[in-house]
């Protein structure tokens, strides 16, 4: 694990909020000096004038004026304190802000591989959990960063002067010697606790995602009958979890007694020593107050320190996110295609998902989809339909060979002026809890409702859209849960027709529609422009019938291409359509 931990972009982020900090340091300075030297200051004279026989008699207005210098001192301190706390907090506030900010946005930027490695209940925990621990210990750092530190400097400032105005010069040994030992069960709890803090947010994300996995899989959990088995992964990682935060808790609360004990034998020290030189009631008081002050403001700094220790793991979780590598980059200034036409060439691709895999997952020698064509991508599940589907978006970058779209290598091409070319269907599509319009608007938010209203009669989706209570604007739910299958889909294909974009890619994107609907859709299909480069992924023969090319993968190949009676003369494509039929004839019983 690295044990230096490199905080600078938080210093940065903090710079920013240089005027808030200054005033709430400032502040912060008053009160503690306040405290750790006005208290002391005021009991020594006061109580050396109303308890200790000094010969003088005061006038009763007179000690008054001194007695109310205590609410003073309060007042001021109270003022100071609270200014201090809020500029403190609104600074802090900022900057988490900040971190919450880039977290996200970098998770925009991040290439899809990334969140296939990692699961989204960890990110979760990141993003929610970690940060909230960082709150918690910047909140604990902005209500006694500043004020601690001078109490403390005030306290002992006090001490030492009290001591060498009454030449105690031993007393003031005494606390050199004392006030660094404390340093010892600080610095002994904070590495205890830094080690266990980022196991502790580790299991939180694992118990995030049982979570997540399990609200996804409602419907399965329930089919399944896996309800008592769910609960007991979930108890596994819940006990896990709760016996990081007790081995935390063990040390966390070991300070506070630790700096008791050593603030309590000084005060004996103190007591027994004053006895000893005739050190006068008031003198002693004010010592007291004072070493109060003082060991307080250490066992605060020690929290603050164990505190930071503790958000330490939280930091390093969430610098392992924004230091991910972005590995599917636009280059330096990025093509941008002015009128994309849709011309795809695929040569010498080879593409694996994982870096060091013995066959690649998609290897295609030279492919090219002119213009217009409308084209067919068949064969059994896992042979790299998809892949190359994705590929042509730059989800993925391939490991050798190139893919040009109007003659230009698509990594040359601005990222998001490649996706916009290209309208994609995917197996499941998500739709965001928000209205029917809203969804469809995604793929173009400038477009009229009329545009609107076109796309969704294209994709055969108007009539269930009008039959839901608002229409256009009823809300469809978290991943559109109120809807059913085939209307999500219709949906998604009415998004993709708003877009019109020079290639549409529909992976299964009709699998759940009924033949009917799906016919409907086709004739729809059939009617785009002749310019528009149409790639259908299927398994139904019948949903590839307007396709006037056909390419079978198999196995991660192109395995043979054509129309469809060429095609027909191959065994693997043969016993597929085969299959097909004896199906479809059978369910026609
Ligand atoms: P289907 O018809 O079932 O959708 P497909 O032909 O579209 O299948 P792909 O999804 O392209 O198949 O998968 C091709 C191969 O790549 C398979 O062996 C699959 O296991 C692998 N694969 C797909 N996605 C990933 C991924 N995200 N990470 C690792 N391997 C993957």
């Amino acid at each position: 694990m690295n044990n230096t931990m490199d905080y600078s972009r938080y210093f940065s982020i903090a710079r920013q909020n240089y005027k808030l900090f200054l005033v709430g340091m400032s502040a912060g300075a008053v009160a503690g000096l306040a405290s750790g030297f006005g208290v002391p200051f005021f009991i020594q004279k006061v109580f050396k004038n109303i308890f200790e026989d000094t010969g003088n008699e005061y006038a009763f207005s007179y000690l008054i004026l001194v007695s109310s210098l205590l609410p003073v001192i309060f007042i001021v301190r109270g003022i100071a304190s609270y200014i201090n706390q809020y500029f403190l907090q609104w600074a802090i506030q900022n900057i988490l802000m900040e971190i919450r900010h880039r977290l996200f946005e970098k998770l925009q930027r991040l290439p899809i591989s990334f969140f296939e490695r990692r699961s989204s209940g960890d990110l979760m925990a990141k993003l929610v959990g970690d940060t909230i621990q960082i709150q918690e210990a910047i909140l604990l750092v902005a209500r006694d960063a500043f004020i601690q530190p001078f109490t403390f400097m005030a306290g002992l400032g006090y001490l030492i002067y009290l001591a060498a105005s009454q030449q105690q010069v031993g007393f003031l040994l005494l606390i050199v010697v004392i006030a660094p030992l404390m340093i010892f069960p600080i610095r002994y709890v904070g590495r205890h606790l830094k080690y266990r803090s980022r196991s502790l947010q580790e299991t939180l994300g694992e118990l995030s995602d049982v979570m997540a996995e399990n609200l996804r899989g409602v419907v399965e959990v329930r089919s399944f009958n896996m309800q008592d088995s769910e609960r007991n992964r979930f108890d596994d990682k819940l006990r896990k979890y709760n016996r990081f935060a007790m081995k935390m808790a063990k040390y966390y609360h070991m300070t506070q007694p630790f700096m008791e004990l050593l603030a309590v034998t000084m005060v004996s020290i103190a007591f027994l020593y004053s006895y000893q030189k005739g050190v006068g009631f008031s003198a002693f008081a004010a010592m007291g107050a004072a070493l109060f002050f003082t060991v307080d403001s250490l066992k605060r700094m020690a929290k603050m320190f164990n505190g930071l220790q503790r958000a330490s793991g939280s930091f390093e979780r969430i610098e392992t996110v924004l230091d991910e590598e972005e590995s599917v980059q636009d280059v330096e200034n990025p093509i941008i295609l002015e009128n994309p036409e849709g011309n795809l060439v695929v040569d010498k691709l080879k593409f694996s998902y994982m870096d060091n895999a013995e066959e690649p997952d998609l290897e295609v020698d030279y492919l090219e989809i002119p213009i217009g064509t409308t084209c067919a991508l068949v064969g059994p599940s896992g042979a790299g339909k998809s892949t190359l589907a994705k590929l042509f978006q730059r989800f993925y970058d391939p490991q050798d060979g190139q893919i040009l779209f109007d003659n230009t290598d698509i990594r040359s091409i601005k990222k998001s002026n490649l996706r916009e070319s290209i309208a994609f269907v995917p197996q499941s599509p998500v739709l965001f809890n928000g209205t029917v319009k809203e969804n469809i608007l995604l793929a173009r938010p400038g477009a009229s409702d009329d545009e609107v209203k076109a796309a969704a009669r294209k994709a055969h989706a108007e009539e269930f859209i009008l039959s839901l209570p608002e229409g256009y604007d009823s809300i469809v739910g978290e991943n559109a849960v109120r809807l059913s299958g085939g209307q999500r889909q219709r949906l998604a294909l009415a998004r993709a027709f708003l877009k019109d974009a020079p290639i549409l890619i529909l992976d299964e994107a009709t699998s759940a529609l009924d033949s009917e609907s799906e016919e409907k859709i086709q004739q729809a299909l059939s009617e785009l422009p002749e310019n528009r480069t149409l790639l259908i992924i299927a398994h139904r023969f019948a949903t590839i019938r307007m396709a006037k090319r056909i390419l079978l993968f198999d196995k991660g190949k192109i395995r043979c291409q054509g129309d469809f009676p060429t095609l027909l003369q191959d065994d693997l494509f043969r016993r597929l359509y085969e299959v097909q039929v004896a199906n479809i004839s059978a369910s026609e019983f």
